[in-house]
Formats: C-alpha cells, sequence, structure tokens
C-alpha cells in the first residue's frame, strides 16, 4: 500500500513537474507568426494575445502583448490613385477597419482581400485577426495591427522648356511630365510639326523647329495635355547667315539634268511628302555626331545665288561637309531609314526618320549602305559620299528637318544645343557623357 502511494505520489510529481517546465518554457515561439503586411510592407501587431495549448489542451497558458506604440507610422504609400493591397493572415478570421480624415469609409471581414482604390489624404487602418478555440487542441488568440498612411496627391502635369529664345535654325525642345496614363499630348504652334514622343514614365518630349526661313519676332506654343493646357511665348532671335555665289559651269550636261524641271518635279513627288510623316517613338539619344569627316564647304542657312545672279537667290537648308568620294557617311543618331534611292537632283539620297518627324537627309551620295526600313543605330555606317546629282565636287550635303522646317545641323553636334534643352538632371549627365565621348572639346 505504502509503495502504491509512493508510486501516485512520484507520478503527480513528474505531471506536476513537467507542467510547470512546459509551462515555464511555452512563450511566443509556440505562437502563429500571422505575417500581415500593408503594400507589401510587413507589419508588426500592436496588441497580441494567444493561448498555448498544454497537455494536449487540457489547460493553456495565456500570452499577452503589447507594442510600445498604439499605432505603426507607415508614412507615404505613394500618389494617388493607390491600390490598396494588404496580405491578411492565412488561417484567421480578419476585420478590417479603414478610415480616412478620421471617417470610417470600410468596415468588412473579407475573406480574401481585393486591391481597393484610394484617393489623397490621411488614413487609418485596423486589422483585428483571430483564431478561435477548437477541439483539436490548437492554440487560440487575436492579434490586432493599427497603423497610420498617408496617400500623396496626384501630381498635375508640369511643363519643362528648354531655351525660349532661340535662333533661326534651332530647336525648341519641351518635356511634359506628369501626364496621366493613356492621355497623348499635343501640341499647336505656327513655328512647324510638334509631335510629343514619349520619354518615360508618364514623360512625353517634344522638338519644335524654328526654321531657318522663321522671321525673328515672338510666337506661341500652345501645349495641351488632356483637359489642361500651358501656353509658352517663344522670341525667335535672328541668326548671321553668310551669302555665297556658287559657280557652276552651265555647259554641263550633269549639272542641266540634276536642275531640269524633271528634275524638280522629281523632287517634289518624293522629298515633300516625307515631311508630312513621322514616327511616335523617339529613337534619338544624345548629341548628333557628325556624319562625315571633312570641310564645311557651306554652313547651314547660307543665302547663295547662282554665276553672279543676285535675283534668284536660294536657301541653303543644309550643311556641306566636303570630302573625298568614298568616305564613309554615319548615321548621326539613332532612327529608321524611311528612303535610300537615287534621285535627278540629289542623287544617291537617305533619309532617316529620328522620331516625332525629326529627319536627317543625306544627298549626293556615291555609295548607299541602307535600304528603306531599316533601324539603324548611331554611327551606324550608311553610305559613302559622292558627287551625285546636282553636285559641283565630291561633298556631302546633311539636312535636318523637323517637318517641312529646316534646322541647323551644326547646333545639333553642341551639347546645349535647343533639342537637348528641357532636360533632367539624369538625362543632362547622360549628354555631357555622350558629348565627351563624341572626342569634342567642350
Ligand atoms: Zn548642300
Amino acid at each position: 500500500m505504502r509503495r502504491f502511494l509512493f508510486v501516485v505520489l512520484f507520478a503527480v510529481c513528474c505531471l506536476v513537474g513537467y507542467g510547470a517546465y512546459a509551462h515555464t518554457v511555452a512563450d511566443w515561439r509556440l505562437a502563429p507568426d500571422p505575417r500581415t503586411a500593408v503594400m507589401d510592407t510587413r507589419i508588426e501587431p500592436v496588441e497580441a494575445e494567444w493561448h498555448v495549448p498544454l497537455f494536449k489542451g487540457l489547460f493553456y497558458k495565456a500570452l499577452a502583448r503589447q507594442s510600445a506604440v498604439s499605432e505603426e507610422a507607415l508614412g507615404s504609400m505613394g500618389e494617388a490613385p493607390l491600390s490598396l493591397s494588404l496580405t491578411l493572415p492565412r488561417g484567421f478570421a480578419s476585420r478590417v477597419r479603414i478610415s480616412r480624415e478620421g471617417e470610417l469609409i470600410f468596415d468588412e471581414r473579407p475573406g480574401a482581400w481585393e486591391p481597393m482604390t484610394l484617393g489623397a489624404g490621411a488614413y487609418a487602418l485596423e486589422i483585428d485577426c483571430s483564431a478561435p478555440k477548437t477541439d483539436e487542441a490548437a492554440g487560440y488568440g487575436s492579434f490586432r495591427y493599427r497603423c497610420a498612411f498617408t496617400v500623396e496627391p496626384e501630381p498635375e502635369p508640369a511643363l519643362l522648356t528648354g531655351r525660349t529664345t532661340p535662333e533661326q535654325g534651332d530647336i525648341v525642345s519641351m518635356r511634359l511630365i506628369h501626364v496621366p496614363p493613356g492621355i497623348v499630348p499635343r501640341a499647336e504652334t505656327e513655328l512647324g510639326m510638334a509631335v510629343f514622343t514619349p520619354d518615360g514614365a508618364g514623360a512625353w518630349r517634344v522638338a519644335i523647329p524654328v526654321g531657318n526661313a522663321q522671321s525673328p519676332g515672338q510666337y506661341g506654343v500652345r501645349v495641351f495635355a488632356g483637359d489642361k493646357s500651358f501656353d509658352v511665348a517663344i522670341t525667335v532671335l535672328a541668326f548671321d547667315f553668310v551669302e555665297q555665289n556658287l559657280i557652276v559651269d552651265t555647259g554641263s550636261s550633269a549639272i542641266n539634268e540634276a536642275s531640269s524641271p524633271a528634275a524638280y518635279r522629281e523632287y517634289r513627288e518624293k522629298i515633300p511628302p516625307l515631311f508630312d510623316t513621322y514616327d511616335e517613338e523617339r529613337y534619338w539619344h544624345g548629341v548628333f555626331a557628325v556624319p562625315a569627316e571633312g570641310r564645311i564647304s557651306t554652313e547651314f542657312g547660307t543665302i547663295r545665288y547662282t554665276n553672279g545672279d543676285y535675283s534668284r537667290s536660294r536657301r541653303h537648308n543644309g550643311l556641306d561637309i566636303a570630302a573625298p568620294e568614298g568616305t564613309p557617311v554615319f548615321a548621326p543618331n539613332a532612327g529608321r531609314v524611311v528612303m535610300a534611292e537615287r534621285l535627278l537632283n540629289t542623287g544617291n539620297t537617305i533619309v532617316v526618320e529620328h522620331g516625332g518627324g525629326l529627319k536627317s537627309y543625306f544627298f549626293h551620295l556615291s555609295r548607299v549602305d541602307a535600304a528603306p526600313g531599316d533601324m539603324v543605330e548611331k554611327g551606324a555606317l550608311i553610305g559613302a559620299v559622292g558627287s551625285t546629282g546636282y553636285s559641283t565636287g565630291p561633298h556631302l550635303h546633311y539636312e535636318v528637318r523637323i517637318g517641312n522646317r529646316p534646322v541647323n545641323p551644326s547646333m545639333l553636334f553642341e551639347s546645349d544645343a535647343g533639342l537637348y534643352g528641357a532636360a533632367d538632371e539624369e538625362e543632362d549627365a547622360q549628354l555631357r557623357e555622350d558629348f565627351r565621348g563624341n572626342g569634342a572639346e567642350e
């Protein structure tokens, strides 16, 4: 009998001892980790209680804890409209309450969280998760989360302008930022074609030509981005164009053919229709490179008359680079070849669209190494210098137009050209980098 009592006493001691031990070691490590998140940011409970089962649920050890803060400050979650995503813990029943500026706007027990769109404002979010006591001798308890965050107002579209006092032949560039998705901005101006091309997330860029024949004075540009519009005043300054008397052998049959009515008719049929076309994508990037090595024999915009006859003076719309026949001609920037063929007046001709209607025209080539539809990178070999068409010696006539307005190619070789204005700081740094890469002197 005493022996039996001793065994019972020993068993009770073991049980109590183990119970005391189990009770002592039962801590939060035995509680679940609910993994609750707001916009992928893990949040911690401000209050939690959990009952850890002991002896297969014979009794429970209650754990409770409280965070030092009554609400977790998450700061800004981004710009409106914000699609609020929540990660609710699996295996818990959750109640979600959201208030905006103190007013309750959501109070539900969602099974699964469907993203909710929030406007700008200050928000308070409360999530109560609970797991009820069950017969399976599992733990039970609840977790409460409270956090505060803000949603920033959606920024209004903003217009950045480059230099607004261009010289004749320069380009005015503008950049629109914070353009809502689905809105394609446009610009209206009498200066010429103005096509916006995408320039990063929510950003667009336009290059507006100031042709060589644009009279100095005041002009306006109106930019539309959805129902918002901007008016920009442009002052065109005079550029000092040079004059040149061109001596041409009127007895030359090649020259006569290249300047025949048939040659001009063909030019009118082939070249001006290109002026109205554009690609909506911008291919060019960084400073334009000089397309051929050589000596500038005729500057852009030169007022040129032939054999002393000033009454029939014409504008030289491009830049002539004199170089030996066969000197390679490179794409000055990336683009899409839109023409590669021989014309009577311009000889072997290549036209490259750089996007938004900005095009490079290469005339009088001896050889054409590109075909329409080719995408060319900056520096790609596209042909060679020659003297085909209306030409008195081997040279490259390099012309740049936006729409029908000829602009000054020499300016494009300089990183401070109007085309490169309105860039952001990062782009500015890239432009300077490219510019050094071209081997040019600053
Ligand atoms: Zn020329």
